[in-house]
């Protein structure tokens, strides 16, 4: 973690990190005690948005340039089926995992009846629902500019993989442009760099402020949803993401996690996949992941893989049926399985985005979604543990797919002789 240099030790970036989310909490705690949340939100939080901001900045570009990028340099449109379609496989697979293993824990604390049933139903929430087709529909660009000005990840995804398999198609033709996409990408990549620097001190004031405004709030009857999801969150990444690193990819899972912590931090205070990608693809080159891969495979994982969210998805629809007195049946909670392995997909990579797109799944099962209303309040935390998840799950695919492409080519796995 840390590196001689000089005679003096100087802390990497990952410890500073550390720091900046202790102090933070540190700082949130003081500023709670003190009812001074009104003052983090007006003046520290604001320094937290504009890290918010920088690395969201970046986000159209990064997506845009790695996923074409990395099309081309995976040099043959078949490669880029095959890499795909296993990607898509593992996203698919885990997603699925995560919601059977948040159903269970929920269903768990249900029966042992430690969640409340409402006296009162009349819960005012404005759903911002979207429907299954709608969402299909909209993955699929009608302007060319429009996804890269509104930075809507589906159809700018849609669009790079378009951009990338036509320089490959186009040959001769292609080169310059391919020669363009590839410097471009390594422009965005330093600018990044730059950005990520300040990452101690975004997480920082992010910290403060949850801690300042929520301490009150996370004590009550919310506390034991939170709980379930924080157990289903911890459950996913020991046994899913642990197997996955262990035996699908030979690394040892404590190599990857402390690889990935900047990243996983990173995650947890901004609550965005998408704003905490270019770290995500950093940790995950450093732990030797290839750079063609993950640049393709991360983006990607960005915008359609979303575990936390799954899980957060199964554990609230079960609290919410247990409000309202419902009981879900065996087939209503494979309904919820494949309507929020969906709806994860359509889940954008950014804050908050997980609590709209859990209408979609209520209403699947004949759920109010006005119960929705219940968990509103303390959604930041949920959305702090499925962010960090959501981006972990990627990475763990990044090196997957880096270990198979690693020993197609006959090349050693860097990891395998720490
Ligand atoms: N905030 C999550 C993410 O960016 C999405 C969500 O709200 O579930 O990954």
């Amino acid at each position: 973690m840390s590196q001689a240099s000089g005679g003096k030790r100087k802390l990497s970036l990952a410890a500073w990190i550390f720091i900046g989310m202790f102090a933070g909490i540190a700082a949130g705690i003081a500023f709670n005690m003190l009812n001074m949340a009104d003052f983090t939100t007006n003046y520290l939080k604001p320094f937290g948005t504009i890290y918010i901001n920088l690395l969201k900045f970046l986000v159209v570009p990064v997506v845009l340039l790695s996923i074409a990028n990395g099309v081309v340099s995976l040099k043959d449109l078949k490669r880029v089926g095959t890499i795909g379609g296993k990607t898509f496989l593992y996203y698919m697979l885990t997603t699925a995992l995560a919601l059977v293993i948040g159903l269970f824990f929920a269903n768990v604390f249900r029966s042992l009846n430690w969640f409340p049933k409402l006296e009162t139903t009349d819960l005012a929430y404005e759903a911002k629902s979207s429907n299954l087709m709608q969402t299909i529909v909209n993955i699929f660009p009608s302007n060319a500019l429009a996804p890269l000005v509104n930075a809507d990840m589906l159809p700018l995804i849609v669009s790079a993989l378009f951009l990338g398999a036509g320089i490959l198609s186009a040959g001769e033709h292609g080169k310059r442009i391919g020669q363009f996409v590839e410097d471009a990408y390594e422009v965005t990549m330093k600018i990044l760099m730059m950005i990520i620097k300040i990452s101690p001190f975004g997480v920082f004031f992010l910290m403060a402020d949850v801690i300042a405004v929520n301490g009150a709030a996370i004590v009550g009857s919310l506390a034991l949803v939170i709980l379930v999801a924080f157990i289903a969150y911890t459950v996913h990444v020991v046994v899913v993401y642990g197997f996955s690193v262990n035996f699908l990819s030979k690394m040892s899972p404590l190599t990857f996690f402390k690889g990935m912590a900047p990243a996983m931090i990173t995650a947890f205070t901004t609550t965005s996949s998408n704003a905490t990608l270019p770290l995500t693809i950093e940790c995950s080159n450093n732990l030797g992941a290839d750079p063609e891969v993950s640049s393709f495979v991360l983006p990607l994982g960005a915008t359609i893989n979303m575990d936390g969210t799954a899980i957060y998805m199964g554990v609230t629809s079960v609290f919410i049926a247990s409000c309202y007195g419902v009981d879900l049946t065996l087939g209503q909670m494979a309904t919820i399985v494949l309507t929020a392995t969906l709806a994860s997909i359509g889940t954008a990579g950014v804050s908050g985005a997980g609590m709209i797109m859990l209408a979609m799944v209520l209403q699947s099962v004949n759920l109010p979604v006005a119960g929705i209303a219940l968990i509103a309040g303390v959604d930041k935390l949920f959305d702090m543990g499925r962010t960090t998840l959501n981006i972990t799950g990627d990475a763990t695919c990044a090196i997957w797919i880096s270990r198979i492409e690693k020993e197609k080519r006959g090349a050693p796995l860097p990891w395998a002789e720490k």
